[in-house]
């Protein structure tokens, strides 16, 4: 299968081009060129299929051309290692938790698989690679710990400085080997776009094998599509409608869920739910697409004022605006209701939910409140709660006790380098390193 620019869908490559060059030369993001919609029989059988049996047959649909059957078995064992359950919160609302994985947030799925697939792909090279990531917390620790001793692989992880939290950043800048941290004098979309022009730099290209590991990346944001089908196999029958909330930043796990859609996957709504960062919902409101710069929330992972993957989105509707905003409603919340809605579902169901999750579940509630009794709804939780621990504790008044994982990542020493917000100085930081 080859991979198209959406900027340019006459630009095409292979695979192994599209997951090492990670963006298109024209800033475009890679798509897969056909869609494949898999069988009925696939979809009637489901319901007792296994988390990893779904996934063999998912990612063989795509990547079958370029995997063998043996490849795609590697791949999805190692990215499947940890299971995704379904937990009911309320009458028809389900939280979908995908927190199980090593750094405790939805993040390892594709930094699994990205970093399997990486390095399948670069058997037999004798260049290293390096991958360069911009993170708003848990992507760092997710592809730091998904890459860590890889070998030929060497990661370079740049965050706005003190806009992550404690336990973020000790899980990605206490490894260290492989693995090398900035701290950026900016916010979020600052270290992205210095990572972007990375990529389109061809004097550091002609230096250096560079790649991201952002869900840009369709080895980081295809393998997301597998726990929608996993969420759906497991959930009662119903005969009211099916809608999923994701709660979104960047806005790759909801293309995940729109790529499952496609696939054949029957969720009749999406909502994209989103802090006061809210460049989609106002889009799907009815506004021309605008980027802003990004504002901080308790909900610090989706402060993306630039998301990525939005020509993705509009793509996977074949770039039709009208449709896009049928099949997606936006809703956007501020700290003070996120905060409300932790405290009330605690006191009624003694779930705790982590900020992120929150703004999924709210954008639940708002569809369901327009639309009341016509859906059955899943929103994705996407951390761990004690990932955020101090705000959780400070909202609900607990003292939420930490998972074994986290603490272990406590322990270590940080270790990261600074950087002002200026690409000449990124560079030649890159530069340097590689002597
Ligand atoms: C990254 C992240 C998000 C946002 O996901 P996108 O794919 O960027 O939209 C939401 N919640 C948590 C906890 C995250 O780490």
């Amino acid at each position: 299968m080859n991979f198209y620019s959406t900027n340019n869908p006459s630009h095409k490559v292979p695979l192994k081009e599209a997951v090492i060059k990670g963006l298109a030369p024209d800033q475009g993001l890679y798509m897969p060129e056909i869609i494949p919609v898999l069988t009925e029989s696939f979809y009637s059988r489901l319901p007792e299929m296994s988390f990893a049996d779904i996934g063999y047959q998912v990612i063989s649909a795509i990547f079958g051309d370029d995997l063998s059957e043996a490849q795609v078995k590697q791949l999805v064992d190692h990215t499947l290692a940890f299971d995704a359950p379904l937990v009911k919160v309320e009458d028809d609302i389900y939280s979908l938790e995908l927190f199980h994985g090593p750094t405790l947030a939805f993040k390892d799925f594709g930094a699994r698989f990205c970093s399997k697939l990486m390095s399948m792909l670069m058997e037999g090279e004798s260049r290293k690679v390096r991958v360069l990531v911009a993170t708003s917390g848990d992507t760092g620790s997710a592809v730091a710990n998904g890459f860590y001793k890889v070998p030929g692989v060497e990661v370079v992880i740049l965050y706005p400085k003190g806009k992550v939290s404690e336990l973020q950043e000790k899980q990605f800048t206490t490894l260290g080997e492989n693995i090398s941290c900035l701290e950026v004098d900016g916010v979020f979309d600052d270290c992205q776009s210095l990572v972007k022009q990375a990529f389109l730099d061809e004097e550091l290209n002609r230096e250096m094998l560079l790649t991201s590991a952002n869900s840009i990346n369709i080895a980081r944001w295809i393998p997301q599509c597998l726990y929608y089908f996993y969420a759906y196999s497991r959930l009662p029958k119903s005969d009211k409608k099916l809608a999923f909330s994701v709660p979104s930043g960047n806005f790759g796990n909801l293309g995940a869920g729109i790529l499952a859609e496609r696939m054949g996957l029957p969720i009749d709504i999406f909502v994209a739910s989103t802090n006061v960062n809210k460049v989609v919902p106002d889009f799907l409101h009815g506004n021309a697409f605008q980027a802003k710069a990004s504002v901080s929330t308790i909900s610090n992972s989706m402060d993306v004022g630039n998301p990525s993957n939005f020509y993705r989105l509009l793509a996977l509707y074949g770039n039709d605006e009208t449709v896009f905003r049928q099949k997606v409603k936006g809703f956007y919340f501020d700290d003070a209701d996120t905060s409300r809605a932790m405290q009330s579902i605690k006191d009624r169901t003694n779930y705790i939910m982590d900020p992120h999750g929150a703004v999924g579940y709210l954008g639940l509630r708002n569809l369901m409140r327009m639309f009341p009794e016509e859906y059955i709804g899943v929103f994705l939780e996407t951390a761990h709660p004690g990932k955020f621990k101090s705000t959780v504790d400070r909202v609900l008044g607990i003292d939420l006790e930490l998972p074994e994982r986290l603490k272990e990542f406590m322990k270590g020493e940080k270790k990261a380098g600074s950087l002002g917000n200026d690409y000449s100085q990124f560079k030649e930081h890159l530069l340097k390193k590689l002597s």
